[in-house]
Formats: structure tokens, sequence, C-alpha cells
């Protein structure tokens, strides 16, 4: 309940610090509300914090500090206060993290910023030049709107100089205006197309959900190029249209680029962003206004979903089979779940967008908790591309090759029509192992129990758990061999240097997330690419996401074996998922495509379903499967890692942990472990893993709390409990 404090009452406020509890303090001069940013005193330092009730009481009132300051920010919402409170219950996090999570914005404790702006003036210049005239038009062209100096001359093409001659006889006006201003209002047009029969349906379902004001989810499938943006944009439109929030997420911030356009295009502006890659200032403006209602859109990352929204309508999770939308390390939640969650606490609609939604969600429609809508044509004339396995135990390649001669041979075929090429393999870098031929030796990370991967580009080997990296070394440490060290497997920066020798006339582009710097750079050679500025792309899956290449007619896929080794529970899930979002690239316009994927048992099942494209009976079998060992989403299973730079600590607590699983067996929960994780070692600190297994509907969560709280930890040694985990590593 919101109530109003006045000054000198007690309150609790619960603040961004790592203590099991909030803290009393005094409303300041002029009182606060519940759910008012407060900045307070935490032993010598000033901490932020959110006003959460009355005081608990108890003590010497009089020593009491009083809050220093109420923030200039919308209060929190009860139904934000809730969420955090829940998603804290379900992950088994600490309520100081799920705030620091809510409030990940820089300078919310500043005062509102000003910087200068500039708009239209009154006077009237000595003389007019082609560049003055170029500010006017400007100027004139946005009606009242006001440009930072920057912004002025570069939309009039004009140095500042100008800008700042033409202020100076006031034919320019320059004032102060607050940094955080609100974004400009999107006006729902017309969709860009005309809607099929199909997709018009589908709209009209979202939106009347949208219009129904309360919580549902839907999960719209549908393939690749099959308009399933097109279709959600109609419920962002409904949704905005009812005067409410909504929030897009995607997986990938190259993807926004792509998508803002879009959004742009059909709403006549650019909505609010979310992500990484986006400015500080940019981030407290869009922080500050969700909260005040100055932002009607957001389109972000899965932490997009803490932000404060105040009447949010409409949350869309694009690709929401995809792991990116796991975050695996600090709070690990998942966002698609956590956005469910959001929703049926706000009265939103969900949008799970997939073309092939993730075994969780299939389970959900089936259960009857979520609609599901069904895209089965892809647009216009573009058709799924036609696949095939090539079986390599019939190449007989050397083990220094990985492009087999069927796949050479297409590969020729649309050199010569003048179309592209995709190969791709999920492997970054030049070469996965590096081993000495002497010994056998394969080089390791210094910090980690895994193998280092050697990038050639950079001329290092890295070790991909941890980071570091260290110069490729010319004696084998362990035997002290000279030059004996060799690569071994490939990575993309190895396919690239075989497709330079089999095409040398082909222009290729490599496509990997380590290889650009920055979202921007990795956006603009997407673009290029799509429009025609390479021949041969050579990709891990950044390249299966989403983006649009309308030349490609054929995906070679160099490994398809590569994600069915390994005992992940979800192997065959994600390979079905990756070989098909991969596939999906090839024929996206006009033009037929052909996926051909190069594999060593062409009749595992996987692939088999892979190829006969009958979805249905590969989700029915991976079900049937799960079902009988009782695993998610028929199951429930937690994992624990413990970690220590002492490797007896661990296991020592470990086996403590797994005597003392009284509170676990009370729900029929089982514990498997202690033993060494996947990567046993990273950074130095050895990791022991714990997993629980549980029925679906047994109250886990605090099973778990009561069973952990059973045993002091050490300081050193950390506890991580991830909830529904996604990767065992
Ligand atoms: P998805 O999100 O399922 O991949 P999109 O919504 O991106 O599909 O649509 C794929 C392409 O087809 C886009 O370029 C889009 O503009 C176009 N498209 C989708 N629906 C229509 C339509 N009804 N009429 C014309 N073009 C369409
Ligand atoms: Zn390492």
């Amino acid at each position: 309940m919101i109530r109003h404090f006045d000054e000198g009452d007690l309150i609790s406020v619960l603040t961004t610090q790592p203590l099991d509890r909030t803290l009393d303090y005094k409303a300041p001069e002029g009182g606060c509300l519940t759910g008012a940013f407060v900045e307070v005193p935490l032993g010598p330092r000033k901490v932020l914090g959110v006003v959460w009730g009355e005081g608990e009481g108890g003590y010497d009132l009089a020593k009491v500090r009083s809050v220093i300051r109420v923030l200039d920010a919308a209060p929190m919402r009860e139904e934000m206060a809730e969420f955090l409170t829940r998603a804290a219950e379900y992950t088994l996090t600490p309520m100081p993290a799920m705030l620091r999570l809510a409030t990940r914005s820089p300078g919310l404790g500043d005062p509102p910023s000003m910087r200068t702006v500039y708009r239209k003036g009154t006077g009237a210049p000595d003389r007019w030049t082609d560049a003055r005239r170029r500010v006017m038009e400007t100027l004139e062209q946005y009606g009242g709107l006001a440009f930072t100096l920057s912004e002025l001359a570069e939309m009039s093409g004009v140095s500042t100089s100008v800008v700042k001659g033409l202020v100076k006889q006031g034919v320019v006006a320059e004032e102060a205006s607050p940094r955080d201003l609100p974004y400009p209002r999107l006006e729902p047009g017309e969709a860009a197309h005309e809607l099929t029969e199909e997709q018009r349906e589908a709209a009209e379902a979202l939106k009347a959900g949208v219009a129904s004001g309360d919580y549902g989810t839907t999960l719209l499938k549908g393939v690749t190029g099959s308009g399933k943006t097109e279709v959600y944009l109609e419920a962002v439109a409904a949704c905005l249209k009812a005067g409410r929030q909504a929030l897009v997420l995607l997986p990938e911030i190259a993807l926004t680029a792509e998508f803002l356009t879009r959004v742009e295009a059909r709403f006549g502006a650019k909505p609010a962003e979310w992500h990484s890659g986006v400015t500080m200032t940019e981030r407290r403006r869009a922080w500050k206004m969700v909260g005040e209602g100055g932002a009607q859109l957001v389109v972000g990352a899965r932490s997009a979903l803490f932000l404060p929204f105040r009447e949010l309508g409409l949350i869309v999770v694009d690709e929401e089979h995809d792991t990116s939308y796991k975050q695996e390390d600090g709070v690990l939640y998942n966002a698609r779940d956590m956005a469910v969650l959001r929703a049926s606490i706000t009265g939103a609609q969900v949008v799970l967008a997939s073309a092939t939604p993730s075994l969780e969600s299939w389970a959900n429609v089936e259960a009857g908790k979520y609609k599901k809508l069904d895209l089965t044509a892809r647009f216009g004339e573009a058709v799924m591309p036609e696949l095939a396995a090539i079986d390599m135990r019939e190449e007989a390649l050397p083990s220094t090759r990985w492009i087999s001669e069927a796949l050479t041979r297409e590969v020729r075929a649309r050199l010569d029509a003048g179309e592209q090429s995709l190969l791709f393999l999920n492997r970054r870098g030049y070469a996965p192992v590096t081993i000495c031929r002497a010994c056998g030796h394969q080089i390791g990370c210094d910090h980690c129990d895994a193998r280092v991967v050697e990038h050639r580009f950079l001329k290092r080997l890295v070790c991909h758990q941890c980071g570091e990296t260290k110069p490729m070394p010319t004696v084998c440490p362990s035997c002290g061999a000279e030059d004996r060290l060799a690569p071994v497997g490939p990575g993309v920066e190895r396919l690239a240097e075989e497709v330079a020798e089999l095409f040398p006339e082909a222009r290729v582009a490599v496509l990997s997330s380590d290889l650009f710097g920055s979202a921007r750079a990795l956006k603009s050679a997407i673009e290029e690419i799509a429009a025609g500025g390479a021949d041969i792309v050579i990709g891990t899956q950044i390249v299966a996401k989403g983006h649009n290449f309308p030349l490609l007619t054929l995906v070679g896929v160099i490994d398809a074996d590569l994600g069915l080794q390994g005992s992940d529970l979800r192997a065959a899930e994600r390979t079905f998922q990756l070989m098909r979002q991969v596939s999906g690239r090839a024929g996206r316009a006009n033009r037929p495509g052909v996926a051909l994927l190069q594999t060593y048992q062409p009749e595992h099942p996987v692939i088999r379903a892979i190829l006969s494209g009958e979805e249905e009976a590969f989700w029915r079998a991976e079900a049937d499967e799960r079902k009988r060992v009782g695993v998610p989403p028929y199951g429930r299973l937690a994992g624990i890692v413990l970690s220590s730079p002492d490797v007896q600590e661990v296991f020592d607590l470990g086996k403590a942990l797994a005597e003392r699983s009284q509170p676990l067996k009370r729900i029929g929960a089982e514990v498997f472990g202690p033993a060494p994780a996947p990567i046993a070692r990273i950074r130095g600190r050895h990791r022991v893993r714990l997993l629980v297994k549980a029925e679906k509907t047994a109250p886990l969560q605090g099973a778990l709390a009561e069973w952990v709280g059973q045993v002091k930890l050490p300081s050193n040694l950390r506890l991580s409990i991830d909830i529904d985990p996604q990767s065992f590593y």
C-alpha cells in the first residue's frame, strides 16, 4: 500500500548494499512516499535505496538517522516492488541484488542536468550564404524542434562555426534545456504492407489480447521471414494506441539497428533503447522516461525487463528460444520467464516469437498455459530451403580440410551465378586446440581447466572461459621441443584460409563476435554483406540470428554434429534450433535456397528430424524422452556451484551439503554430487557441482534455502544456485 510518511516518521529502506535486511531511517524534510528512491547514510557513505514501508523500530529511536534526500525520479510502483520480490524468491537472489538490477542507471541521484540546444531565432543575418541557408532550412523543416550544436551542424552539412555565427546575429537562438527529455511521440501508422490472411488473423488475436487489459502469453511461431515482426508490431501499435507502454526484447544488440529502422518507418520516430551499447546519458534518460511515461516503447536486451515501466501493456520476447536470455552471472535469471512473471503481475500481454520455440514453451502451450499462433508460409515467394546431408564418411577429407567436394561444387555454382554462400561453423578463432607433436601436450589456460583457442587475427592464444590471452609459444611448455606446436581442428579463421585457397577470386567476409570491436562495426559489416559486399560469408552463430541476406542462396554447415556431443540435456534441442535457424538464412528473397549439412552421422535422429522438417515429430520425441527421465520442462533442476581457491574446502563443503539433504528429501527431491564441475577450475577457483532434481510441482526454492542455510560458508568460498540451469559448465 502506498503511504505518505511525514518528516521524522520511522521508515524502512531497502538499499543496494549486500545486507540481508532493510534498514530503518527517519523520513526527511517534506516527508516521502512508499517507493521513493532515496539517498541514505550508511556508516560514512551515502547509498541508494528505496522506501519499503513502515520502520520496524524496537531500539533507541534517538540513534536512527534521517534520509538525506529524495531523488528526482518517479517512485517505484507497487507492482514493481512485487515483481522484484517474486523474482528474488524464484531465483533465490537477495533483494539488494535485485534492486541493483532495477537501478542500473548511472547518475540516478544527480540533479537534472542541462544542455545547450539551438532553435530558430528572430533575427536576420547580415548576409546569406549557402551554408547559412541550409541551417535555416533544417530548422524550418523540423518546425519548432531544438537540436544540439553537433546535430544541427551535421543535419545541415555545415561546420559548427556556421551555426555559432548565426547565433551571434540572433538568427539561431541558444538556450538551456534539461538533458532527460521525453522521447518523440510514436504515432502508430499503418502497417508497411497489407497483411496476408494468416498474418491478419494472428495480429487480430494479439490485438484482442492487448485490448483485454489482462495478462496472457502467446507463442507466435513462424518460420524466418513469415512476418512475425510485422505481426507483433501490430500488437505494439494497439498497445501504444491504448496509451500503454511496450517493451520488445531482442537477443542480440546487432539486431536492434535493423529493428529500429523498421520501428521508425512504422511509427515515425525511434523508440528508447536499452542495452550495453547505449551511452550513459541515454541510459539515464531511458530509465527516467520509462518511469515518467516519456518513453512509449523500449527496445532492449534482457535487463530492460527491470526498467520502472509506468503502464506496461505488452512485452515481446523475440527469438524466445535464444540462450542469451538467460543471464549466466550475477543474478541468474531467464528473461523469458521473468517477462511472463512481470506481465502476470502487471496485467500485460506477452508475445514469445520464434521459428524454433524452446521445449519449455511448447510444453506450456500443450498444458494450456500459453496460446499459440502459427504463421506457416514464408512471405511472398520465398520458400523454405531445400535441406540435404553430406555424408562425410564418404568424402575422405585430409585432416586439415573441412569443406567437402560436394559443398565446394555448390559454392562454385553460386559464385558463377553471382549469388552468396554462407559457411557456418560455430567456433571462434583459428583452431580450438594447439598440440605439441613431440609429446602430445595440449596447451591449456593457466587459470582454468580449459584448453586455449588460437586466434590468429589477434596473434594470441585465448581462453574462452576467463578471457586471458597469451602469445603463441615457440617451444612446448611441457617437453621444451622447438617448433613442434600445431593447430588441431577448425575455427572460422582457419576455415577462411581454406576458402581463400579453394576460391581465390571470391570476396570473403568472416562474421564472428570477437572480430568486431563494437556493435556498430558488426552492424555495418552485416549491412555491407546484405548489400552484396561479399561472395562467401563465414560465420559463427551470430549469423543465425535473424539477419536478412537477400542474395544468399546456399548455406553449408561445416559440422552439423558439433552440438550433438556432450551431455547437455538440451543438446538435441539446441542443435535442432540452430540448424533450422541457419538454414533459414538461405533463399529469403525470391531465390530458392539450399542448405547442406556436413555430418558423420546422417542417421542420427536429430539430423534426420532436421532434414525431414518434421518438427512436431521431433518435439514430441524430445518431450517424451524428457518426461521419461523427469527433467525440464517436465521436472525441475537446480544447479549448485561451489567455488574456492582451496580445492579441499570446496569438496568438504560439497560433501557436507550432500549429507544434510533432509530438507530436500522432504519434498521428494534428489541430490547428485558433489562432483568436479565440467570445467573444474576457472580463474584459479576450483569448482564443484551439485545437482538437485525435483518434481515439477515441488516447492523447490524453500527447500533449497533451508538446505544451504545449514552450512556456514568460509569467507573465500562462493555458492551460487542456478534455478532452471541452461548450461552445465
Ligand atoms: P520474421 O520476423 O518472421 O522473420 P518479418 O516480419 O521480418 O518476418 O518479415 C520478413 C520480410 O517479409 C520483411 O522484409 C517484411 O517486410 C516482409 N513482409 C512480411 N509480411 C509482409 C506482407 N504481408 N506484405 C509484404 N511484405 C511482407
Ligand atoms: Zn582461463
